[in-house]
C-alpha cells in the first residue's frame, strides 16, 4: 500500500536503518537468538549512527527530531530485517520520553549523552510476581532515608533487564496510598543491593533480553527520582499511550512483512498442478488478510500523526494497540497455514515470525486491558 505517512527525509533514514540491519544485525542475529542477548557493540554501533535518541536533544547527542516517524521508521527496518527483538524500541521508544521530558537538566546531562551513543542501555520495571496488569497493586518500595531511598522488591519480565545500565524502577514511596503512592526511580548498574536474576528462556523474541530484577536494601540518591514523587502514576498513564503506538507500529510491519512472504510462497508453491494461491479459498484468505492489513496500516498512520500533533488520545492508543497485535497473530497463524508443514521449521522465517508474534497482545497492555480502556470511555 502506498504510504502518506512519510517524506523524502523519512525516506532516507530508511535507507540508513536498512542498511545498519544487513551490516551489524542481520549476520550475527542467529547467534544472538542462541545466547538470549544481543551483543552490546551493536548497541555502540546503532549510536554511532544515530539510530538512538532520535527524538533527544542535540546538545546531548540525539537526533534532535521531536517525530515518532523516525522512531517507526527504525523500528518498521528492525522487522523487516527479521531482527526485531534487539530492544531499541524498548530504549527509544518507551524510556526515552521519561528521560527527556521529566528529568531536571543535571539528569539530562548525566543519563542522555550514554542513551544516544549506546553506553547506557536502559530498561523500564514496572511488572512483578504479582502485578503486571494491575500497576497499582506494586510491592517493590522505596522508603526515603535522608538523602537516599532504600529498594526492596523484585520485578520480571524486564526488557533488557539483563543489558540495561539504567533502569526505570516503579516503586512505592507511600505504601498506603495505592496509585497515588508510586514514584520513577532511576537505578544504575552496580548499585550495591541491585541484583539480577535468570534471564527468562521466551518462546519467541530470543535475542531480546527479558530479566527478573532483585532490590535488597538498594539505596539510590534522592537524585535518581525521575519526575515528582509520588506522581510516577500519572507519568505512566501519560506514556503509555506512546508504548502502546509503538506496539503497533510492530505488529502492522510485522503482519505486512508476513505476507509479503506468504504471496511469494503461495506464487511458487504447487499442489495438485497450480500454485497455492490459485485455490478461490487460498485467494480469498489472502485478500481478507490484504484488506485488513491495509486499514491496519491506515488507522496506524492516523495514529502516528495524531502522536506527532499531540492529540493521540489513551483510548485511541488502546484501539491500535490490541486490534494491530491481535490482527499480527491472527496474519501469522493463517501464513503459517498456508505454508504447510515448512510453515512449521524454524528454518522458515513464517515460523519464527509467529512465535514472535504472541506476546505482541500480552504486553504493554494486554488485548482486555486494552478493550477495559475503551468500554470505559463508552461510560460503561
Ligand atoms: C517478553 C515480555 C517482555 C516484557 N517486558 C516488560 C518490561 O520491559 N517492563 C515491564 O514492566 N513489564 C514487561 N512485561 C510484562 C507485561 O507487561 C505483563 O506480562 C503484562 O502487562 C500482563 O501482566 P501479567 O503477566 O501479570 O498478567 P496478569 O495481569 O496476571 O493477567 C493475566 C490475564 O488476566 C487478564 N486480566 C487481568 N486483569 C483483567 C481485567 N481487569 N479484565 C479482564 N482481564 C484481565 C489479562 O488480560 C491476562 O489475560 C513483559 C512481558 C513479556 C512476556
Amino acid at each position: 500500500m502506498e504510504q502518506h505517512l512519510y517524506e523524502p527525509i523519512h525516506e532516507e533514514f530508511r535507507a540508513l536503518c536498512r542498511e545498519f540491519m544487513a551490516r551489524e544485525a542481520v549476520p550475527h542475529y542467529a547467534s544472538w537468538e542462541e545466547q538470549g542477548i544481543v551483543d552490546r557493540e551493536v548497541w555502540r554501533k546503532a549510536g554511532a549512527a544515530g539510530l538512538l535518541g532520535m527524538d533527544v536533544d542535540e546538545e546531548y547527542g540525539g537526533g534532535g527530531q521531536r517525530d515518532f516517524r523516525f522512531n517507526a521508521v527504525l523500528l518498521e527496518e528492525t522487522v523487516t530485517s527479521g531482527c526485531s527483538g534487539l530492544g531499541f524500541g524498548l530504549h527509544n521508544d518507551v524510556v526515552a520520553p521519561y528521560l527527556t521530558d521529566l528529568t531536571t537538566p543535571d539528569q539530562r546531562k548525566r543519563w542522555l549523552p550514554g542513551f544516544c551513543s549506546g553506553d547506557i542501555v536502559t530498561a523500564i520495571a514496572m511488572s512483578e510476581p504479582g502485578a503486571g496488569s494491575d500497576l497499582a497493586g506494586v510491592r517493590t518500595s522505596a522508603v526515603r532515608d535522608g538523602s537516599s531511598y532504600v529498594l526492596n522488591g523484585q520485578k520480571t519480565f524486564i526488557t533488557n533487564g539483563d543489558m540495561a545500565d539504567m533502569v526505570v524502577v516503579v516503586a512505592k514511596t507511600a505504601a498506603d496510598q495505592g496509585a497515588h503512592g508510586v514514584s520513577l526511580i532511576a537505578v544504575e548498574r552496580g548499585t550495591p543491593g541491585f541484583t539480577r536474576g535468570r534471564r527468562l528462556e521466551k518462546v519467541g523474541q530470543k535475542a531480546n533480553d527479558t530479566a527478573e530484577l532483585f532490590f535488597d536494601d538498594c539505596r539510590v540518591p534522592v537524585d535518581n527520582l525521575i519526575g515528582t514523587e509520588n506522581h510516577g502514576f500519572y507519568h505512566l498513564m501519560g506514556n503509555l499511550p506512546r508504548e502502546r503506538l509503538s506496539i503497533a507500529v510492530g505488529a502492522v510491519a510485522a503482519a505486512e512483512r508476513l505476507l509479503a512472504i506468504t504471496l511469494d510462497y503461495a506464487r511458487s508453491r504447487e499442489a495438485f498442478g497450480r500454485p497455492i494461491g490459485k485455490f478461490q479459498h487460498n485467494r480469498f484468505l489472502l485478500a481478507e488478510l490484504d484488506t485488513e492489513i491495509t486499514i491496519a496500516r491506515t488507522f496506524l498512520n492516523h495514529c502516528v500523526s495524531e502522536f506527532n500533533a499531540g492529540r493521540l488520545s489513551v483510548v485511541d492508543a488502546a484501539k491500535a494497540k490490541w486490534w494491530t497485535t491481535e490482527l499480527q497473530n491472527k496474519v501469522a497463524d493463517r501464513c503459517v497455514q498456508l505454508h504447510g508443514g515448512y510453515g512449521y521449521m524454524l528454518e522458515y522465517p513464517v515460523a519464527k515470525a509467529w512465535l514472535n508474534s504472541r506476546v505482541q497482545t500480552i504486553y504493554g497492555g494486554t488485548t482486555e486491558i486494552m478493550k477495559e480502556i475503551i468500554g470505559r470511555s463508552l461510560g460503561l
